[in-house]
C-alpha cells in the first residue's frame, strides 16, 4: 500500500514536470497566447485543423476529465467563460463553433493536462466523427 502510494506521488510529479501544458503556463515554453485570467490560459494549437483553433486550458495541473472533482470543478466554468470571451472578440458568437474535449488515450488524449481545442472559422459538418 505505501509502496503504490509513493509511486502515485511520484507519477504526480513526474507527471508535472514533463507536462507540456504546465511547462507553457510556467513561461518556460513559448506560446501564441489569446487569452489569460487568474484561473485559465488560451493558445493557438501548434497543428490548427481550422482557420481558429485554440487550446483553453486550467492553470492548475488537472490531468483530464478524470482527475475533476467538486473542489476543482469550477475551473469548468472558467473555461467556458474563457470561450465565450473569445467568441465575442472573434465574431465566433455569431459564426459559431466547437469545443472538443479527448479524454484518455483511446479518445485521442495526446497532452495529459485538461484541455478544450475550441475551433472555427470554417464550416463545422453536423457530425463529429
Ligand atoms: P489532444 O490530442 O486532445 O491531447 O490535444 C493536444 C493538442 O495539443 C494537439 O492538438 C497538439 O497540436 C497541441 N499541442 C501540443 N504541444 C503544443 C504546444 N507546445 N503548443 C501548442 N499546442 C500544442
Ligand atoms: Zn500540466
Amino acid at each position: 500500500m505505501l509502496r503504490w502510494l509513493w509511486r502515485s506521488k511520484q507519477k504526480e510529479v513526474l507527471n508535472l514536470d514533463d507536462c507540456v501544458f504546465c511547462r507553457i503556463i510556467k513561461g518556460d515554453l513559448p506560446c501564441r497566447k489569446v487569452y489569460e485570467d487568474e484561473k485559465v490560459l488560451v493558445f493557438e494549437d501548434l497543428h490548427p485543423v481550422a482557420p481558429v483553433h485554440v487550446l483553453i486550458i486550467p492553470k492548475e495541473h488537472i490531468g483530464s476529465v478524470m482527475d475533476l472533482n467538486v473542489k476543482n470543478a469550477q475551473v469548468l466554468a472558467d473555461m467556458h467563460l474563457a470561450a465565450k470571451n473569445i467568441a465575442g472578440k472573434t465574431g465566433l458568437d455569431k459564426e459559431g463553433f466547437r469545443l472538443i474535449n479527448n479524454c484518455g488515450e483511446g479518445a485521442g488524449q495526446t497532452v495529459n493536462h485538461l484541455h478544450y481545442h475550441m475551433l472555427g472559422g470554417r464550416k463545422l459538418g453536423a457530425k463529429i466523427l
